[in-house]
């Protein structure tokens, strides 16, 4: 029989890319390598819906157990690879078993950036969240009144607080740049969400840095602040951005660039070796860019699957993330790397506003708060490669709908 494709990574991007060899027609065998014990999972409800108890284990899988039967995808779980040979083309289990693969895609994410031990990073009771086992471990502390300690104020950190204030605990945020959302938005975000956060009893701190975690045999017991603030913690939760998981490619000698290095056809440094979601860097735009949103897993790694068969043309996404945080809905449409202007717009709705970013005159993103519409609109202006004029969008009795058929 032939070698099977195999992915390594069961999680967002793996599993559709399985998918969508399958959709394909590809009829070979086909592998799924995960190191984490369950089967590919969506994340973001870990720190939204599951960390609140909304939802159950079951409601994350991306797909039931039985469609990889029915589908002939064979997966291998708690099964972490330990190398590459792309010479031999063969992939090492952390167990010592080698497979040899026809084609291989890497698929292997992201993993959180952590805080040094010399400032506590090691103490019981702190945490990032990525996966299911950290959501599983803070759960049980994640109680009325206890005081929680997120260390920045980016989604993660900021959808953290959201859930764990409404849960009832007692949440200070610091965020060590001038304001949270720094890096990825304009400040009218960042300040609609100070807001937000403040009205649910959460206490923002910006500008302040962490001196280091304080702990007392051991456990967590508080923080202390670069400007001399102590503050008191039973829990912390680190928020403090990604690295891509390129070891393994950089290991077997693949290119790597702030992440796996792909062409337009997610195709890396070897020509049988691909790579999607958030391990995999790739030029946006005329600029190397590596995304994490769902939104690129999915789609980045259908291009990859369709590439493998053959299929030509480059990866050109209208990147679309989204976040929530209490009662309100995040969705953001494009990259605002680079502007140079911005534009508020009030929405219909009481807490509806979207943020409208420009480069010059050329519209680049549209951050919506509660603002479907404004979304909507903006994503469809940006994927016609359209602009709408910033006074248009700037004056809320214009409607911008007629900005979508104008010529
Ligand atoms: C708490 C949280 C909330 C989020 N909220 C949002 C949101 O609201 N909107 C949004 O668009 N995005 C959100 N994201 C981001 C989104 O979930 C990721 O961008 C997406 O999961 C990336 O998919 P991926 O397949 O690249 O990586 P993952 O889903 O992380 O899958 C990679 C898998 O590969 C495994 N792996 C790594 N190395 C190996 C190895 N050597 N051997 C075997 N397996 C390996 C990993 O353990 C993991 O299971 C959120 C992420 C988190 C953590």
């Amino acid at each position: 029989m032939a070698d099977p494709i195999i992915v390594i990574g069961a999680g967002q991007a793996g599993a559709s890319l399985v998918a969508k060899l399958r959709a394909l027609g590809y009829g070979g065998s086909l592998l799924l390598l995960g190191d984490e014990p369950v089967l590919p999972y969506q994340r973001p409800p870990l720190s939204k819906k599951y960390m609140s108890g909304e939802f159950t284990v079951d409601r994350l899988l991306i797909r039931a157990p039985s469609w990889y039967e029915e589908q002939k995808v064979e997966t291998r779980l708690s099964a972490p690879v330990s190398a590459i040979l792309p010479r031999d083309r063969l992939v090492a289990l952390s167990d010592g078993s080698m497979l040899r693969y026809s084609k291989l895609a890497l698929t292997t994410g992201s993993r959180p950036r952590t805080l040094p031990d010399a400032v506590g990073g090691n103490l019981a009771g702190v945490f990032t969240v990525r996966g299911l086992a950290d959501a599983d471990s803070i759960m049980p502390i994640f109680l009325p009144g206890r005081k929680l300690l997120v260390i920045g104020g980016g989604y993660i950190g900021l959808e953290a607080a959201a859930v764990a204030s409404t849960k009832g605990l007692d949440v200070t945020l610091i965020e060590m740049a001038d304001r949270i959302l720094q890096r990825v938005a304009a400040p009218m975000t960042s300040d609609y969400f100070r807001a937000l956060h403040t009205r649910h009893g959460v206490t923002i701190r910006e500008a302040t840095g962490l001196d280091a975690l304080v702990g007392k045999e051991g456990r967590l017991v508080g923080a202390r602040l670069k400007d001399g603030t102590r503050l008191d913690a039973d829990l912390a939760i680190v928020g403090i951005g990604i690295h891509p998981n390129d070891g393994l490619a950089a290991d077997a000698g693949l290119i790597v660039e702030n992440g796996i290095h792909v062409d337009g056809q997610c195709r890396t440094s070897d020509p049988d070796i691909f790579a999607a979601g958030d391990c995999a860097s790739f030029s946006w735009r005329g600029v190397r860019t590596r995304l994490e949103s769902v939104q690129n897993a999915v789609e980045q790694a259908e291009h990859a699957a369709a590439a493998m068969l053959g299929a030509a043309g480059d990866y050109d996404p209208v990147p679309w993330f989204w976040s929530d945080q209490y009662d309100v809905k995040l969705q953001i449409a494009g990259l605002n790397r680079g502007y140079t202007d911005t534009v508020l717009r009030p929405g219909k709705r009481e807490l509806s506003q979207s943020v409208w970013y420009y480069r010059g005159e050329e519209l680049i993103a549209v951050d919506a708060m509660n603002d479907a519409l404004a979304y909507g609109i903006g994503k469809k202006v940006l994927e016609a490669r359209r602009s709408i004029p910033k006074a248009a969008v700037g004056d809320p009795s214009v409607e911008l709908k007629t900005w979508l058929t104008a010529s």
